[in-house]
């Protein structure tokens, strides 16, 4: 991809699970490995929405908070403007990227001020009070709060003034990429699509850089130029917008899009079964377990994403 402001190669993600037992206390049995991520390579282009979808417990937020530096991977690469990051670099590279959190109820530190929340990036990066005085102000119109929230406290606000906030403090450095979490899934419906216009509109003034994380498609179809769809630790299939959501290739995303109730259709057939323990994943293709479709091959071969026109799709039906 030309221009990429964050790629990833292989990029992976294992934790050690938390010792379940008194059993495996006295026989020091290692806990399990969790594969929240598992050799994921994505890029993202200057001003750029990527939307990642899937259900929860997909690794999703991980490999958000990976791109942000906010996890250090235990595999593969991440690069910032075409130079690899370091983990001993993470705190130079996280100015460039912020993270908006899913709840703006637990996301903002109740005993702050607006302001001190809204202008902790500059606090952190050394700027003077002159500037963050100024910069406060720019901010807050932009999100379309008033200048005059600045002393208020959280619990003085709405949930949809709050999640401005949080939006606010992640544009006030002018970062390159910002990862929003599941950013209206906590707001009440009549404010969402208010919060989606703005991240639109902040987009197209400042061409930021967008990944939107959501379990909600309208929400990727309505902000993101590319879907990503992410099953089990694993991207599944990768495109342009119109592309992924009008004729999708892979399974799993078309049983997605069926959980999405329509005009017509108005019923909502949600993907059988659940995601498998990411502790526990099935051999070969890791969807084979709820795959209408599923081979032989599916069982012990596993797909890798491969071009299926101008998508990427990891599946052996190509
Ligand atoms: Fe289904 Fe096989 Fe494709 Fe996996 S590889 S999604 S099991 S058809």
């Amino acid at each position: 991809m030309v221009d990429a402001i964050l790629e990833t190669k292989g990029l992976r993600k294992y934790f050690r699970a938390a010792k379940s037992g008194l059993l495996d206390r006295i026989f020091r049995q290692q806990p399990p490995l969790v594969k929240a991520v598992d050799d994921v390579d994505v890029q993202i282009a200057k001003g750029e929405v990527l939307g990642l979808v899937g259900e929860s417990g997909s690794g999703k937020t991980t490999l958000g908070r990976l791109m942000v530096t906010l996890e250090t991977p235990t595999g593969g690469e991440i690069y910032f403007k075409g130079e690899q990051v370091e983990p001993k670099n993470h705190n130079v590279v996280r100015k460039h990227m912020q993270m908006v959190f899913q709840n703006p109820y637990e996301s903002l530190d109740p005993r702050q001020s607006v302001k001190a929340i809204v202008t902790e990036p500059l606090m952190k990066m050394g700027f003077s009070k002159d500037v963050k005085d100024v910069q406060f102000e720019t901010v807050m119109t932009e999100v379309g709060l008033d200048k005059n929230f600045a002393r208020r406290r959280p619990k003085d606000l709405s949930g949809g003034q709050r999640q401005r906030i949080a939006v606010a403090r992640a544009i006030i450095s002018s970062p390159d990429l910002i990862v929003l979490d599941e950013p209206t899934s906590a707001l009440d419906a009549s404010v969402q699509s208010q919060v989606l216009n703005l991240l639109v509109a902040l987009r197209d003034k400042f061409n930021f850089s967008y990944m939107v994380i959501t379990h909600n498609i309208a929400v990727a179809r309505y902000v993101s130029d590319r879907v990503a769809t992410m099953y089990a630790g694993r991207l599944v299939e990768i495109g342009p917008t119109g592309q992924v959501l009008k004729d999708p290739k892979h399974p799993y995303t078309q049983a997605l899009l069926k959980s999405v109730p329509t005009l017509a259709t108005k019923r909502i057939e949600p993907p059988q079964g659940e995601v498998p323990s990411l502790i526990n994943l099935p051999t070969g293709c890791r969807f084979h377990t709820r795959c209408p479709f599923v081979m032989d091959k599916c069982k012990t071969d596993d797909p890798a994403l491969r071009k299926v026109g101008d998508v990427d799709v990891a599946c052996w039906l190509y």
